[in-house]
């Protein structure tokens, strides 16, 4: 931890976790300064980081803030390496990393970190649960809980780090490097932002790229894209799949899950609903074994963790509706998932952010749909895809809570009433969350 001592160092974005690494960096004996697009005036944090002693230079990012000679910026993930303050300070070969980064490097305890297009939350969540009462204090780092810089500081070496970590975060890094990382899936998401495939799949397999062979890839074999990273990665290999026995790895047999030929669970006693959730239980069990976690803690979970909130989520029978609750589903993947862990006729809720993308790929998934709400500003195109699917019944919806109401007008007893946007929230709701909240406060509001 001397490394940041007496350094200049420039953080650049102000959420969460640029407050972080400042306060972290400034802790370090760092000379930080943090720059921020946001007015003095709208930046609450600003004040606080002031007070400390950080300086704050808010409003613009002025190039100058470069002449200095610097350590290293450390990168909001939101902020696009297409920004020209961004652009600048990789032209002029300063290294450019991301708070996770930050976390790999100044923290003793050992990491898992985990990545994909879906499921990190929840299969970094299954981890977390899986390694309480092993011999490790696991603390858990990322989207949910606490951001990671602040676990690290707090963190020892009787401490394990279960991180979750996004492509963005991932692209700002250089020397991270988890004991076992997992890369559960990859997925066409976010091209807006990663520009290319290849360059998703660049980003995601940093997740690996500085593990040696005392390390642990913990991979799904039956991705194509993932088998691709995997074959570069120098650590041992740890593969889940769930169509093939594979003795080395986390696999199902006659119904029942095994690692490395230990019978771990029945798939009849585990109650996550879902195939997706398979996958993300196989890859938990792999990273959680590896760091020692007890078979029957894991069985304890397994046989009562129902999900993470907006993540496929039951919500509440009424009438003999189910309702569930899977906002999270920003992406088609996520929503054809979803669709699939479902035998009942569904009427699904569906739209929001249009990110210029068709919904061809939902067709195939859309067998047991017998009616479509949507809302937001995809409803014109997801009704055309639902048209060309055989769906009669399209019905549009202003908001969320106004697609509840008509959904259970169209519903029968045994119906399936599940919101799974297939779309990011931007268009009506600041966050996923948001939108989940409506949603679950409509249904209660039902009689
Ligand atoms: P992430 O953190 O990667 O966004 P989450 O665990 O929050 O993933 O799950 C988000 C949504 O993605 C879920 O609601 C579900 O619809 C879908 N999903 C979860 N796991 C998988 C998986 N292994 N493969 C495909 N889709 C998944």
């Amino acid at each position: 931890t001397e490394m940041y001592c007496g350094k200049n160092v420039l953080v650049l974005g102000l959420a969460k976790s640029g407050e972080a690494a400042a306060l972290l960096l400034h802790e370090l004996g760092a000379k930080v300064i943090v720059n921020d697009a946001k007015s003095y005036d709208e930046n609450d944090q600003a004040k606080v980081l002031e007070k400390k002693g950080i300086n704050v230079v808010c409003g613009e990012h002025p190039l100058s803030l470069l002449d200095q000679e610097l350590e290293c910026v450390v990168k909001n993930p939101g902020i696009p390496y297409h920004n020209p303050i961004v652009k600048e300070a990789v032209r002029r070969n300063i290294p450019v990393i991301t708070e996770v980064e930050l976390t790999s490097a100044l923290s003793e305890a050992d990491m898992i970190a985990i990545t994909g297009s879906n499921g990190k939350t929840t299969t970094t969540t299954l981890i977390y649960e899986m390694l309480k009462n092993s011999a490790k204090n696991p603390l858990i780092a990322g989207n949910i809980g606490t951001v990671s810089c602040d676990v690290a500081k707090g963190a020892t070496s009787d401490d394990l780090i279960v991180l979750e970590a996004s492509s963005f975060q991932l692209l700002g890094t250089e020397n991270f490097h988890p004991n076992v990382s997992v890369l559960l899936n990859l997925f066409d998401a976010h091209l807006d932002y990663h520009g290319t495939k290849e360059e998703y799949v660049a980003a995601k397999s940093k997740i690996t790229a500085n593990q040696t062979e005392d390390d642990v890839f913990v991979y799904n074999l039956d991705d194509p894209l993932v088998c691709q990273v995997a074959v570069k990665s120098k650590a041992a290999k740890l593969p889940f799949s769930t169509r093939e026995i594979v003795s080395e790895g986390v696999y199902i047999n006659q119904g029942s899950i095994y690692f490395k030929d230990q019978l771990i669970i029945p798939l009849s006693e585990v109650v996550l609903p879902g195939s997706h959730n398979v996958e993300n239980i196989l890859a938990a069990i792999g990273a959680a074994m590896t760091m020692g976690a007890k078979v029957t803690q894991i069985q304890h979970v397994l046989k009562t963790f129902s999900g993470v909130e907006h993540r496929l989520q039951f919500v509440k029978k009424i009438n003999d509706r189910l309702f569930y609750n899977d906002s999270k589903a920003t992406n088609i993947l996520a929503a054809k998932k979803a669709l699939e862990a479902f035998r009942q006729p569904v009427i699904l809720l569906a739209g929001g952010l249009d990110r210029g993308n068709e919904f061809d790929d939902l067709a195939s998934s859309l067998s047991n749909v017998k009616a479509l709400v949507t809302f937001g500003e995809t409803k014109e195109k997801l009704a055309r895809t639902a048209k060309g699917a055989g769906i009669v019944e399209v019905e549009y919806a202003d908001r969320v809570k106004d697609a509840v109401e008509c959904a259970y007008r169209l519903s029968e007893e045994g119906d399936v009433i599940l919101l799974s946007p297939a779309c990011a929230s931007w268009d009506q709701y600041k966050t996923f969350e948001e939108r989940g909240n409506e949603f679950v406060a409509a249904v209660d509001k039902l009689k």
